[in-house]
């Protein structure tokens, strides 16, 4: 009878914005986190759900492994992350790790694109020191968000690496389970993985990871690694990885993360290939990024089409690390006098509590938003709001990101401003589902445009029912006009910042 194997699961994750000027903080990960598990805590709440642990516990349990839940404190994008809750988080796992081991396999379930203040690259650094504790002989096993920046050290320190597979995500759960079979084979000793990677120096690439449209970069590059699979049996699993642009770190960029089974003489063939596709198609954009003048005239000449038009204000999605209060589009619809349109969610704390105060049909004078940082977005709307309608927030995502996953929108409040509906909450948070929409008495179809703080995750539910979609840029602290970011510590040259060729042999790699 083969002996138990005992497997550690940790991670410590969010996705950093470090020019949002606030620090993720202890709390953060832990009261506030997205998702905090603690040492030993169960994970039958994530056993449905598209998410890391629902993979997980579904291969530990057919492999009758022994799982041994670490902390896993993941925050919501933000800024830099502070030395403090790093170091509170790691110290934690660390004396479990020693406590508890020994381990034949660590899972880890991470986001690739966090920063913190007094590390170059967390990421690795987190990895790295997981690794000297557990020596060379235990298999470590990382699932990660495709929207990562990973070190060559990073990945040399994993045996196995694996990056969602589609932009809005909706196979995390699918990626734990890669990740998670790839370790039981290693464990069975099937299979002997070693990660390869190469990372062209490309700050946002791969169409930022989209796979709404087909035949773009990342549908091709899965493909043709689909096709090598298949002649190559050694190659067990490809990640491609567009990065997150506003991690001012060294290993800032794309990458493409490949799992041989044992050493191969065409990794570096692969490598090359693949290198060289990041880097060629490192400026397809299958987004409409335009102005807000271009979006609204949109929404006024498609009025007589079916169905909501819906733009996203990614440039303040808070998804994404931005503040969630910019007002600039919200100014916008109320100067165009745009009608059935609902706006939101926007973050701010006093307006929620006013409206609460007040009750629904309270008129009550705000000064909604534009407080985190006005030079991003524009400040306050200042006026007259009708409260139309009060919230708990919670609700059950129904629509495929996060189906089947609580959400919380906090005590939230729907008001009506310049003939407006705006959805304002106490934190940063977007809209994505139509669960949320409906806390208010709100139904999507019968919008005439809905302007969520979101980039990519809303199109899974709402896209198939609009009748059209735009990004306006309405000045965000996420918007894509890098060179307006001070950065001082990521790799040079670079692009879109430095204007240069490189062919593959020249990239990094591991
Ligand atoms: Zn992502």
């Amino acid at each position: 009878m083969s002996v138990q194997k005992r497997i550690f699961m940790c991670g410590i994750a969010t996705e950093t914005h470090d020019f949002n000027k606030y620090p993720t903080t202890l709390e953060a990960f832990t009261d506030k986190g997205l998702y905090y598990v603690q040492e030993g805590e169960s994970l039958e709440r994530f056993r449905e759900g598209d998410l890391w642990f629902g993979g997980y516990l579904e291969v530990a349990e057919s492999e009758g492994w022994q799982l041994v839940t670490g902390v896993c404190a993941f925050a919501w994008p933000w800024g830099s992350v502070t030395e403090h809750a790093f170091e509170t988080l790691w110290a934690r796992i660390e004396r479990q790790l020693r406590d508890e081991a020994p381990f034949d396999g660590i899972l880890l379930p991470l986001h690739g694109g966090m920063a913190c203040e007094h590390l170059d690259d967390p990421v690795g650094e987190f990895v790295a020191r997981i690794r000297r504790i557990v020596g060379g002989r235990v298999k470590i096993a990382a699932s990660l968000d495709l929207h990562s920046n990973l070190s060559p050290q990073f990945v040399r320190d994993c045996d196995i690496v694996c990056g969602f597979h589609t932009t809005p995500h909706i196979d995390v759960r699918q990626t734990a389970v890669r990740t998670a079979s790839l370790l039981a084979r290693t464990l069975r000793g099937e299979i002997r993985p070693q990660c390869h990677s190469i990372h062209p120096p490309v700050l946002f690439g791969i169409d930022h990871g989209r796979t709404t449209v087909p035949n773009t970069p990342m549908f091709t590059l899965l493909k043709r690694a689909e096709v090598i699979q298949a002649e190559d049996p050694q190659l067990l699993d490809a990640s491609f990885m567009p990065a997150y642009p506003f991690c001012d770190q060294p290993w800032t960029g794309t990458s493409a993360v490949l799992v041989m089974d044992g050493p191969s003489e065409r990794v570096n063939d692969y490598l090359d290939e693949f290198g060289a596709e990041i880097w060629r198609t490192r400026d397809v954009l299958t987004i409409d990024i335009v102005s807000i003048e271009e979006a609204l005239d949109s929404v006024e000449q498609t009025a007589k089409d079916p169905g909501p038009f819906l733009l996203g204000d990614f440039t303040d999605c808070p998804y994404s690390g931005a503040y969630g209060d910019a007002t600039a589009m919200l100014s916008a619809l109320i100067e165009r006098g745009t009608p059935g349109a609902v706006f939101g969610p926007l973050f701010d704390a006093e307006a929620v509590e006013q409206a609460h105060a007040g009750g629904v049909g309270a008129q009550i004078e705000v000064e909604l938003g534009g407080k985190s940082d006005p030079r991003f977005g524009g400040g306050p709307v200042i006026g007259t709001a009708t409260v139309k309608a009060l919230s708990d927030g919670k609700f059950i995502h129904k629509g495929p990101f996060m189906q089947g996953q609580p959400g919380d929108l906090g005590e939230s409040a729907l008001l009506e401003i310049g003939g407006v509906g705006v959805i304002v909450n106490p934190f940063p948070s977007q809209l994505h589902d139509r669960e949320q929409l409906k806390l208010f008495g709100i139904r999507f179809e019968e919008l005439n445009v809905l302007v969520s703080k979101a980039f990519n995750h809303m199109r899974a539910d709402f896209e198939p029912l609009s009748r059209g979609l735009l990004y306006p840029d309405a000045g965000g602290v996420f918007s894509f006009d890098f060179s307006k970011f001070p950065f001082e510590k990521i790799r040079r040259p670079i692009w879109p910042l430095d204007d240069f060729e490189i062919s593959p042999g020249d990239m990094d790699r591991c």
